[in-house]
């Protein structure tokens, strides 16, 4: 088989022992690779039903097509476990050095099953496996762990994912991070630890072998080139926080916990502010001539010395929607979250409910009292200081840090029952999964595309907010054609997460990112790799599949309709000020939202899938299994 090895690696932690599964070339042109095989390795290998710390769930690597490759952005690969914030599906996808490092080591998939009862380091070394102690890496940050590791083998070419303090203390939303890169959202960190699992080292020194390697050549080539270009110098430029502006003029801006939508200090936290004034250098992911990641500095102040990457969605998140102002303390916290291997979207959500708990009375001062803070701390929002502090107690578990660790859903339910409250109403999330940094009261289309979202509140796993923010369509209404276009939307995102391959490419194969642009070169691309004959159909039905292999594993794992919902604030509470003002999601324009999204699928008015679409699919066990 060219691209791919045809082998699955099994590891089983309680037996230390590993084992080889082949697969046949049908079932790589079902899964692909990245997000949609890492959840069908779910599939066939969880205890269905168990709970996302028990052994049964297993840990799920699936690499890229293009992983290792001259294709750019194609070095991604795949995670994928039951969540710990969802109970449902947790896939995501990291970039860079690792995905190349197990192509060519060659295997196509790592399952990591059962538990170890000591902190254990995963060696991968080609065919060869070994189980490291990993007592000595306890406590390091993400970076310092994949330092070490490189340190103990004196070995450049050895690349790890690794999780970090959070990881360790088992936080909800703890990330695994890999060449400085994050696989995040949904909690693969606490996964790992429930495993004592501290890291996973990949050393491939084999080559890999493409069925038509000059035209993969002349592609890439091209393609790099046209990635110089007009097409991604957003991304080149200034990164995705040039959308704080944007957002905030259409006020979508998630301000003060999502209550209103403009933030009257965007200025400071903008991407332009960020450029001026703590850009130091731009970095990319292996394998990537675009470059996006933009490396800000704090040069002075309580936070000088904080140096990370920032994009939008952790930028919103830790600024405008705690209400700060305060570049440095924005760097510093996503810089926290980054090195602890903590999801900077949803820490920056869960410290925004803290402080909403706070303003309305909920919670006192004394409430939030830590090491560093014996007499507790005043949470207004605008509070940087205080968020940085309280972030630090969530990484430890410290005080009331233990409850804002299981994230929103879970603190909200354990501080209303202890405060008698209503404080459910302003945690944001959707299926336990915080909320995105696109406020969905007057992104209608985008509204029923997170509702129905396989692993929550996730704006790159639905993309319908594109239509309605380039305004293609109405955002502030709804018309039947909605269902249609969030499910066309959500396809459209999983092809590039399951080849995998960076979205910021999309417009570089001819200039348009539609499907009619993108679709032929892609499987131009896949069949120089593969030797296979995919046409536009093909890779169109690559999304089709990817998203239905993820739901397919929420209906086993118990997933109602009831669960496709928003959070009670975007359903009740209309912003007061700026051009979103006085709207919101009615419960009935999302049930009907619901229906025509349903419809759209070709799915049952209660959101399940018939047999013989899956059998269409190619999907025939699984038909057996949840199809109606
Ligand atoms: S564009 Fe940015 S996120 Fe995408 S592959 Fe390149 S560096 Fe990574």
């Amino acid at each position: 088989m060219y691209g791919y090895s045809g082998k699955i690696l099994h590891i089983d932690l309680n037996e230390r022992k590993h084992w080889v599964e082949e697969k046949p070339e049908s079932w790589y042109k079902v899964y692909i690779g990245g997000v949609a095989m890492a959840a069908r390795l779910c599939w066939e290998n969880i205890e269905v039903g168990c709970d996302p710390y028990d052994p049964g769930n297993p840990i799920c690597f699936a690499n890229g097509i293009f992983a290792g490759t001259p294709v750019p952005v194609g070095g991604k690969y795949g995670l994928a476990s039951k969540s710990p914030l969802t109970n449902v599906i947790g896939d995501s996808l990291s970039g860079s050095w690792f995905s190349i490092a197990l192509k060519r080591a060659q295997w196509d998939g790592v399952v990591i099953h059962g538990a170890s009862e000591d902190w254990v380091h995963i060696l991968i070394d080609d065919e060869r496996v070994e189980y490291l102690p990993a007592e000595k890496l306890l406590g390091l940050g993400t970076y310092e762990t994949e330092e070490e590791i490189r340190e103990i083998f004196g070995d450049d070419q050895i690349r790890s994912a690794t999780i970090g303090p959070a990881g360790e203390n088992q936080i909800r939303f703890a990330n695994v991070t890999n060449d400085g890169r994050q696989a995040g959202r949904t909690g693969h960190g606490a996964v790992w630890a429930s495993k004592k699992l501290k890291a996973v080292s990949v050393r491939g020194t084999h080559g890999v072998t493409v069925a038509d390697p000059e035209t993969l050549l002349q592609m890439s080539f091209d393609i790099t080139e046209s990635s110089q270009g007009p097409h991604t110098e957003k991304y080149r430029i200034y990164g995705t926080s040039t959308n704080m502006l944007n957002m905030n003029k259409m006020g979508l801006l998630p301000t003060r916990n999502y209550q209103e939508g403009v933030f009257e200090f965007a200025e400071l936290v903008s991407g332009e502010y960020l450029d001026e004034h703590h850009k130091v250098k731009v970095i990319a992911c292996a394998q990537c001539p675009i470059a996006c990641e933009q490396m800000s500095l704090v040069k002075k102040g309580p936070f000088a010395g904080a140096m990370t990457g920032i994009e939008y969605e952790c930028l919103q998140a830790v600024s405008s929607n705690c209400g700060i102002d305060d570049m440095t303390a924005a760097i510093r916290l996503v810089d926290i979250a980054d090195r602890s291997g903590m999801d900077a979207m949803s820490m920056g959500v869960t410290i925004s409910y803290a402080m909403e708990c706070f303003e309305k009375g909920v919670l006192k001062k004394e409430d939030f009292k830590g090491e560093k803070a014996p007499e507790g701390i005043e949470l207004n929002f605008g509070n940087g200081e205080g968020a940085v502090i309280l972030a630090e107690m969530i990484i430890n578990r410290e005080g009331i840090g233990a409850i804002l660790a299981e994230g929103t859903r879970i603190a909200a339910e354990h501080i209303d029952q202890e405060y008698d409250a209503e404080t459910w109403k302003w945690a944001m999330n959707i299926k336990g999964l915080e909320c995105p940094g696109y406020d969905a009261r007057s992104l209608k289309t985008f509204a029923v595309g997170l509702a129905v979202g396989t692993r929550g509140g996730c704006h790159n796993r639905s993309a319908a907010y594109d239509p309605d923010i380039k305004g293609q369509t109405n955002r502030f209404t709804i018309d039947e054609t909605r269902g249609k276009v969030a499910a066309r939307s959500e396809e459209y995102a999983a092809v590039y997460d399951t080849l995998p391959m960076c979205k910021f490419i999309r417009r570089c194969f001819t200039g348009k990112a539609d499907r009619a642009g993108a679709w032929p070169a892609i499987a131009k691309l896949i069949n120089a790799t593969t030797g296979w004959n995919f046409d536009y159909d093909d890779v169109d039905l690559i999304g089709v599949r990817a998203h239905t292999m993820k739901k397919a594993f929420n209906i086993r794992e118990g997933w109602k309709e009831a669960d496709d919902d928003l959070p009670y604030r975007w359903k009740h509470d209309p912003m007061t000020i700026g051009p979103s003002a006085g709207h919101v999601v009615t419960d009935e324009e999302l049930k009907y939202l619901k229906k025509i999204y349903y419809e759209a699928k070709g799915w049952t008015e209660e959101g399940l899938i018939p047999k013989n679409l899956l059998v269409d699919l190619g999907m025939d066990d699984i038909a057996e299994e949840i199809g109606v």
